[in-house]
Protein backbone atom coordinates (compact mmCIF):
# COMPACT_ATOMS: atom_id res chain seq x y z
CA UNK A 1 0.00 0.00 0.00
CA UNK A 2 1.08 3.49 -0.64
CA UNK A 3 1.59 6.22 1.70
CA UNK A 4 1.73 3.76 4.92
CA UNK A 5 2.32 6.23 7.70
CA UNK A 6 6.16 5.76 8.87
CA UNK A 7 4.74 4.34 12.43
CA UNK A 8 3.33 1.21 10.64
CA UNK A 9 5.18 -1.86 9.89
CA UNK A 10 2.59 -3.68 7.26
CA UNK A 11 -1.10 -3.75 6.67
CA UNK A 12 -2.82 -7.08 7.60
CA UNK A 13 -6.29 -6.60 6.38
CA UNK A 14 -7.89 -4.42 3.53
CA UNK A 15 -10.66 -2.80 3.51
CA UNK A 16 -12.35 -5.07 1.28
CA UNK A 17 -11.78 -7.76 3.15
CA UNK A 18 -13.09 -6.24 6.24
CA UNK A 19 -15.93 -4.88 4.77
CA UNK A 20 -16.71 -8.51 3.06
CA UNK A 21 -16.55 -10.69 6.83
CA UNK A 22 -18.91 -8.05 8.26
CA UNK A 23 -21.34 -9.19 5.70
CA UNK A 24 -20.80 -12.29 6.44
CA UNK A 25 -21.21 -12.01 10.17
CA UNK A 26 -24.28 -9.71 9.78
CA UNK A 27 -26.10 -12.97 7.76
CA UNK A 28 -25.33 -15.28 10.86
CA UNK A 29 -26.83 -13.07 13.10
CA UNK A 30 -30.05 -12.26 10.96
CA UNK A 31 -30.46 -15.83 10.71
CA UNK A 32 -30.07 -16.71 15.01
CA UNK A 33 -32.11 -14.15 15.82
CA UNK A 34 -34.72 -14.27 12.73
CA UNK A 35 -37.47 -15.55 15.69
CA UNK A 36 -36.87 -12.53 17.92
CA UNK A 37 -38.68 -9.24 18.06
CA UNK A 38 -35.41 -7.57 18.42
CA UNK A 39 -31.98 -7.57 19.39
CA UNK A 40 -29.61 -4.56 21.64
CA UNK A 41 -25.90 -4.39 20.39
CA UNK A 42 -24.03 -2.85 22.72
CA UNK A 43 -21.11 -1.27 21.50
CA UNK A 44 -18.05 -1.12 23.37
CA UNK A 45 -16.46 2.33 23.18
CA UNK A 46 -14.47 3.65 21.81
CA UNK A 47 -12.66 1.36 19.71
CA UNK A 48 -15.99 -0.68 18.31
CA UNK A 49 -17.89 2.12 17.11
CA UNK A 50 -16.25 1.56 13.39
CA UNK A 51 -17.50 -1.88 13.60
CA UNK A 52 -20.76 -1.29 15.25
CA UNK A 53 -21.86 1.28 12.43
CA UNK A 54 -20.72 -1.01 9.58
CA UNK A 55 -22.69 -4.20 11.70
CA UNK A 56 -25.53 -2.18 12.46
CA UNK A 57 -25.92 -0.98 8.63
CA UNK A 58 -26.07 -4.22 7.15
CA UNK A 59 -27.88 -6.00 9.76
CA UNK A 60 -31.59 -6.49 8.27
CA UNK A 61 -33.35 -7.45 11.76
CA UNK A 62 -34.52 -5.11 13.95
CA UNK A 63 -31.98 -3.57 16.49
CA UNK A 64 -31.29 -0.84 19.04
CA UNK A 65 -27.27 -0.12 20.12
CA UNK A 66 -26.30 1.19 23.27
CA UNK A 67 -22.81 2.05 23.88
CA UNK A 68 -20.75 1.47 27.22
CA UNK A 69 -17.25 2.31 27.80
CA UNK A 70 -14.86 0.40 30.28
CA UNK A 71 -11.67 0.89 31.08
CA UNK A 72 -8.52 -1.38 32.53
CA UNK A 73 -6.70 -0.03 35.60
CA UNK A 74 -3.15 1.23 34.48
CA UNK A 75 -2.06 1.66 30.80
CA UNK A 76 -2.63 -1.17 28.28
CA UNK A 77 1.37 -1.93 28.20
CA UNK A 78 1.03 -2.80 32.40
CA UNK A 79 -2.92 -3.48 32.45
CA UNK A 80 -3.15 -6.57 35.57
CA UNK A 81 -6.56 -7.19 34.14
CA UNK A 82 -8.96 -5.01 36.75
CA UNK A 83 -11.41 -3.43 34.55
CA UNK A 84 -14.27 -0.58 35.88
CA UNK A 85 -17.08 0.75 33.60
CA UNK A 86 -16.79 4.41 32.83
CA UNK A 87 -19.58 5.00 30.84
CA UNK A 88 -22.95 3.16 31.41
CA UNK A 89 -25.78 1.58 29.11
CA UNK A 90 -28.88 4.07 28.81
CA UNK A 91 -31.43 1.38 29.15
CA UNK A 92 -32.14 -1.60 31.45
CA UNK A 93 -31.25 -5.02 28.96
CA UNK A 94 -33.54 -7.72 31.36
CA UNK A 95 -35.64 -9.91 28.84
CA UNK A 96 -33.59 -8.12 25.96
CA UNK A 97 -31.33 -10.33 23.47
CA UNK A 98 -28.05 -9.12 23.73
CA UNK A 99 -24.98 -8.99 21.94
CA UNK A 100 -21.98 -7.25 23.14
CA UNK A 101 -19.93 -5.60 20.46
CA UNK A 102 -16.25 -5.58 20.87
CA UNK A 103 -13.12 -4.24 18.56
CA UNK A 104 -10.68 -6.76 19.49
CA UNK A 105 -10.01 -9.63 22.61
CA UNK A 106 -6.36 -9.67 24.13
CA UNK A 107 -6.48 -11.67 26.96
CA UNK A 108 -9.85 -11.97 27.13
CA UNK A 109 -10.15 -10.53 30.50
CA UNK A 110 -12.33 -7.19 29.31
CA UNK A 111 -15.35 -9.24 27.91
CA UNK A 112 -15.01 -11.71 30.69
CA UNK A 113 -15.78 -8.79 32.92
CA UNK A 114 -18.58 -7.47 30.83
CA UNK A 115 -20.04 -11.02 30.06
CA UNK A 116 -20.55 -10.82 34.09
CA UNK A 117 -21.73 -7.29 34.64
CA UNK A 118 -24.34 -7.31 31.76
CA UNK A 119 -25.54 -11.30 32.42
CA UNK A 120 -26.02 -9.65 35.46
CA UNK A 121 -28.67 -7.73 33.96
CA UNK A 122 -30.98 -10.69 33.58
CA UNK A 123 -31.04 -10.19 29.10
CA UNK A 124 -32.86 -12.91 27.72
CA UNK A 125 -29.81 -13.94 26.32
CA UNK A 126 -26.18 -12.61 25.69
CA UNK A 127 -23.80 -13.06 23.04
CA UNK A 128 -20.66 -11.65 21.87
CA UNK A 129 -19.23 -10.65 18.70
CA UNK A 130 -15.60 -9.45 17.99
CA UNK A 131 -14.29 -8.58 15.07
CA UNK A 132 -10.54 -9.27 16.04
CA UNK A 133 -9.00 -12.12 18.77
CA UNK A 134 -5.17 -12.04 19.50
CA UNK A 135 -3.96 -14.78 22.32
CA UNK A 136 -7.10 -14.28 24.08
CA UNK A 137 -5.68 -16.68 27.48
CA UNK A 138 -8.74 -16.58 29.01
CA UNK A 139 -11.71 -18.81 27.57
CA UNK A 140 -14.51 -18.52 30.37
CA UNK A 141 -16.48 -16.74 27.54
CA UNK A 142 -17.94 -18.04 24.31
CA UNK A 143 -16.71 -15.43 20.90
CA UNK A 144 -19.90 -16.42 18.99
CA UNK A 145 -19.05 -14.36 16.50
CA UNK A 146 -15.59 -13.98 15.52
CA UNK A 147 -14.50 -11.67 12.37
CA UNK A 148 -10.71 -12.51 12.26
CA UNK A 149 -7.81 -13.86 14.63
CA UNK A 150 -4.30 -11.72 14.76
CA UNK A 151 -0.98 -12.57 15.39
CA UNK A 152 -0.36 -11.28 18.79
CA UNK A 153 1.31 -7.51 17.59
CA UNK A 154 -0.15 -4.16 18.18
CA UNK A 155 -3.02 -3.77 15.54
CA UNK A 156 -4.26 -0.03 14.72
CA UNK A 157 -7.15 1.36 12.49
CA UNK A 158 -10.72 0.27 11.68
CA UNK A 159 -11.16 1.54 15.36
CA UNK A 160 -8.48 0.39 17.21
CA UNK A 161 -5.81 3.34 18.30
CA UNK A 162 -2.22 3.69 19.73
CA UNK A 163 -2.21 6.58 21.98
CA UNK A 164 -5.69 8.13 20.19
CA UNK A 165 -3.96 7.68 16.72
CA UNK A 166 -4.55 5.91 13.55
CA UNK A 167 -7.97 5.22 14.86
CA UNK A 168 -9.57 6.38 11.41
CA UNK A 169 -7.78 3.95 8.87
CA UNK A 170 -9.63 1.88 6.49
CA UNK A 171 -7.59 -0.90 7.13
CA UNK A 172 -6.03 -2.88 9.78
CA UNK A 173 -2.05 -2.49 10.25
CA UNK A 174 0.59 -3.42 12.41
CA UNK A 175 1.98 -0.88 14.48
CA UNK A 176 6.21 -0.70 14.30
CA UNK A 177 6.99 -2.13 17.65
CA UNK A 178 9.77 0.63 18.23
CA UNK A 179 6.66 2.61 18.49
CA UNK A 180 5.19 1.56 21.74
CA UNK A 181 7.80 -0.60 23.06
P1 LIG B 1 -8.04 -7.83 26.88
O1 LIG B 1 -8.80 -7.47 28.11
O2 LIG B 1 -8.72 -8.86 26.02
O3 LIG B 1 -6.62 -8.24 27.19
O4 LIG B 1 -7.86 -6.51 26.04
C1 LIG B 1 -8.86 -6.00 25.26
C2 LIG B 1 -8.68 -4.52 25.01
O5 LIG B 1 -7.29 -4.17 24.85
C3 LIG B 1 -9.33 -4.15 23.69
O6 LIG B 1 -10.68 -3.78 23.89
C4 LIG B 1 -8.47 -3.00 23.22
O7 LIG B 1 -8.93 -1.80 23.80
C5 LIG B 1 -7.10 -3.29 23.76
N1 LIG B 1 -6.23 -3.95 22.78
C6 LIG B 1 -5.73 -5.20 22.86
N2 LIG B 1 -4.94 -5.47 21.81
C7 LIG B 1 -4.93 -4.35 21.05
C8 LIG B 1 -4.28 -4.00 19.81
O8 LIG B 1 -3.53 -4.76 19.17
N3 LIG B 1 -4.53 -2.75 19.34
C9 LIG B 1 -5.32 -1.87 19.98
N4 LIG B 1 -5.48 -0.68 19.45
N5 LIG B 1 -5.97 -2.16 21.15
C10 LIG B 1 -5.76 -3.39 21.67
Amino acid sequence: MTNLHPDLDRVILSPDVIQSRIKEIARQIEKDYADEERVVLIGILKGAFIFLADLSRELQIPHMVDFMSVSSYGDTATSNGAVRVILDLRKPIKNEHVIIVEDIVDTGSTLEYLYRNLKWRNPASLRTCTLFQKKRESKEVPLDYLGFELPDVWVVGYGLDYADTHRTLPYVAELKSEVYE
